[in-house]
């Protein structure tokens, strides 16, 4: 694929190397998931993979309603800003939507719809989608209007850009990409700033949730994390995947899905050192399953022909399955202090 417009990861990336030499692994997953996501839809069947709400419109029903509820709970604040980071398709926030004006015409109401989204080809699909429902795009969080703010996050801090830092005797280094003719190769450079601990580390993912969980914190509103990802300690979860199959990260920057495991105790430490009250992080299935996802897909059943009924049942169980999405893939909370329990997260 690729567009004529856009410039090519390859060579901006080889060309930044041959200037300064090897290239840290954040920052060459940063410049090659921005081009990545630039030019393509990623998604689905003839793309390169398929997330939850591309499978039920369930996942973004439930979402919307757990919204809801956990508004109510703060006592109805409006107007508020409901936000998505990284929307995708805009699936999942149309489902939500698609519920939230059934289900509670107030909460749609004091709802102005917000999406975090850097890609251009992505940023159209979502308008087409959405049409006049959505009241700004924005570049990060930092343009959101202030206020409430109800925020998700489905798969979006998986594709920011890790590091990975070990000791060397004395020396701390990271991972880094040389070049070696025409091809990317891994190396190790000394590590840059001293970082935290050893091992992956996602600082991008850790400063957009402690920035995310401040404003919670402060102005009321949630933020609800669905991601996959493990509970710390993680050395190097890193994988590129491209047309539904794991590829060499490092064979064709900006043409394969770069992501890596979310750190989800790092995640919750650093929400809680912003001053939030957090929850979870729990496993996937058993926060959809407390939500309703096999009593809602029998609902949606009942009314389908039967082979989508037979897809809206497949999708239900891989993503409660232990095996398949449910146990890997986690959901973390972020309310502000002193928030009762969310629906989903009562033990
Ligand atoms: N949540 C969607 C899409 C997940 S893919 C779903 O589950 O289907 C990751 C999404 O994050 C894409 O929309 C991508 O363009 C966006 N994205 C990636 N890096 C980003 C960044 N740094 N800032 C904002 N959006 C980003």
């Amino acid at each position: 694929m690729g567009d004529r417009n856009q410039p090519n990861a390859r060579a901006v990336i080889a060309a930044e190397i041959a200037r300064r030499g090897p290239m840290r692994l954040d920052r060459f997953m940063a410049l090659a998931n921005a081009a990545y996501y630039a030019t393509r839809d990623p998604f689905g069947r003839a793309g390169d993979f398929i997330t939850a709400p591309e499978t039920t419109q369930a996942y973004g029903e439930l979402i919307g309603a757990w919204m809801v509820e956990v508004w109510r709970a703060q006592g109805a604040p409006a107007p508020v800003v409901l936000a998505e980071a990284g929307p995708g398709r805009g699936t999942l926030i149309a489902d939500a939507l698609r519920l939230i004006d059934r289900l509670a015409p107030d909460f749609a109401a004091a709802c102005s719809v917000h999406l975090i989204e850097t890609s251009p080809t992505l940023r159209a699909l979502q308008a087409a989608r959405l049409g006049g429902r959505v009241a700004a795009w924005h570049e990060s969080l930092a343009s959101l209007p202030a206020g409430p703010l109800f925020l998700i996050a489905s798969e979006f801090l998986d594709a920011l850009p890790v590091r990975q830092v070990r000791r060397r005797g004395e020396a701390w280094v990271e991972r880094a990409v040389a070049l070696a003719e025409d091809r990317f190769v891994w190396t190790e450079i000394p590590a840059e700033a001293p970082p935290r601990r050893a091992g992956e580390v996602n600082e991008a993912a850790e400063a957009w949730i402690a920035e995310a969980a401040g404003r919670v914190a402060h102005a009321t509103g949630a933020l609800l994390v669905l991601d996959y990802g493990h509970g710390g300690g993680a050395e190097d979860t890193l994988q590129a995947v491209q047309g539904h199959r794991p590829v060499d990260p490092l064979a064709a920057p900006g043409e394969a899905d770069l992501s890596a495991q979310v750190d989800f105790a790092a995640l919750a430490q650093a929400a809680r050192v912003a001053g939030a009250a957090v929850f979870g992080p729990i496993p996937q299935g058993d926060f959809l399953r407390a939500l309703g996802l096999p009593e809602r897909t029998a609902i949606l059943c009942r009314h389908a022909p039967p082979a989508t009924a037979r897809q809206l049942q497949a999708a239900a169980r891989r993503l409660i399955d232990p095996d398949a999405m449910g146990l890997l893939f986690k959901a973390l909370a972020v309310l502000p202090p002193g928030a009762s329990t969310p629906p989903g997260f009562a033990p």
